[in-house]
């Protein structure tokens, strides 16, 4: 389902219908309301939205599925992309503007340390040699037609350093306000020259038979049709400051020479509806965090017979830490599952291994497994000097990681919570 629609059947939304200040004026008021959608009516004159995907429940009847078929479907859609639709009149032509002013845009200024305005919810896409890569990129507004961009060393990074290395700069064009499936895409970790575009296109199949749509940029690339804004432009081999910015923890990012993202063009619908993901939220966390569970169910259910679910865990900001249920066949099947799942999620710093009988959804279940089940003298696994999060602000160069076996010894009773009579 688009943003607008999404926002149109949301019958639990706060409206804000009063005129909001890109400085500050959105932070509180999303934060506050993270359990339902909050729409703006007039931040710098445009229409925005957030807290849109903050819960499971609501990513999953965006996609037209339940909560329970999100990881099934989201690693179909990995293993088998599908190719997207070209449409020809996409709606955010309505509008295109080349030399637009960015500080026009609902662009808003979320902590009083922030290094600026950052644009949040865009998700950039670049081809390079004939592959097409989609990735998420905080965006800190410069001028009128410069971004400073976050550019963790992944994908999008070295195209950018292949297209330096020729002395020229990298074309870029970042989408927002995009469907669920692209967002979901766009922040899985897959293979380098794997088109996550076909993967939000298999997805989209996977949850209501029809392909994604796309349509072509004025510079030649494909993107989303229903994007409401689409900002076209280049990574240029410019450096400058980016940060600090408050990420997924709640705390503050560093300041880094990052490139500079140079603005071309802004295409928008006569009516677009801009979307906001609040740093450190429900959705961030979710956004980033959920497209992980897949792969982590992926490399357990390679270590151990049989895994049943995976779930990162909100207090660990749904990226530092999860939980993982397994069925064992022999002892240290646990201690396999810990070591497998901290290969599907490299930036993981926690993991719980659980029985099935524990509801990994509910954390006091977990932490009574913990409790009952486990003993740190058989059951905990330390790795020093690992590569961790360099958001997690606790590890300096490399982290330490631990897991935590909280299954039952096989064949041994005094284990099982007591029935009811
Ligand atoms: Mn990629």
């Amino acid at each position: 389902m688009s943003l607008r629609a999404l926002l149109a059947s949301a019958n639990n939304a706060l409206v804000v219908k009063e005129k909001v200040s890109v400085d500050y004026g959105v932070t509180r008021i999303l934060a506050e309301n993270q359990d339902r959608p909050v729409k703006f009516v007039d931040l710098n004159g445009f229409e925005a939205v957030g807290n849109l995907f903050s819960t499971r429940a609501s990513i999953a009847s965006a996609l037209g599925i339940e909560k329970e078929e999100l990881l099934g479907k989201m690693l179909r859609a990995n293993d088998h992309p599908r190719p997207t639709a070209e449409i020809k009149n996409p709606e955010f032509r309505d509008k295109v503007v080349e030399d637009y002013d960015l500080k026009d845009l609902p662009i808003p200024k979320f902590y009083p340390r922030d290094g600026g305005r950052y644009l949040t919810a865009g998700v950039a896409i670049a081809e390079f040699e004939g592959k097409r890569n989609l990735s998420f990129h905080r965006l800190m507004l410069l001028d009128k037609d410069r971004f400073a961009i976050r550019l963790v060393p992944r994908h999008l990074f070295t195209m950018w350093k292949a297209e330096a290395a020729k002395g020229k700069d990298l074309p870029v064009a970042f989408c927002v306000g995009v469907l669920p499936e692209v967002l979901l895409a766009a922040a899985t970790s897959t293979d380098y020259g794997k088109d996550e575009l076909e993967i939000a296109s298999a997805l989209k199949y996977e949850c209501s038979g029809s392909p994604l749509e796309v349509a072509k940029l004025k510079g030649g690339m494909h993107v989303p049709a229903h994007s409401e804004f689409v900002i076209e432009g280049r990574l240029t081999q410019e450096m400058v400051d980016e940060g600090p910015f408050v990420d997924i923890t709640g705390t503050y990012d560093d300041v880094r020479r990052q490139p500079v993202f140079k603005v071309d063009r802004v295409y928008m619908r006569r009516d677009p509806i801009f979307h906001i993901v609040l740093p450190g939220g429900l959705e961030h966390y979710l956004l980033m965090g959920l497209p992980r569970e897949p792969m982590i169910f992926r490399t357990v259910g390679q270590a151990v017979p049989r895994v049943h679910a995976v779930r990162l865990t909100e207090g660990g900001c749904c990226w530092l830490h999860g939980i993982v249920s397994i069925t064992k066949n022999k002892e240290g099947d646990g201690m396999n599952a810990i070591m497998a799942a901290f290969t599907g999620h490299p930036s993981m710093k926690m993991v719980t291994v659980v029985d099935v009988d524990i509801d990994i959804n509910d954390d006091r279940q977990v932490e009574w497994a913990v409790a009952t089940r486990f003993q740190a003298e058989r059951g905990l696994l330390v790795v020093n000097n690992a590569a961790g999060s360099s958001l997690d602000p606790s590890a300096s160069g490399t982290t330490s990681k631990i897991g935590i076996d909280a299954t039952k010894p096989l064949g041994e009773n005094g284990f099982d919570r007591a029935e009811l009579p």
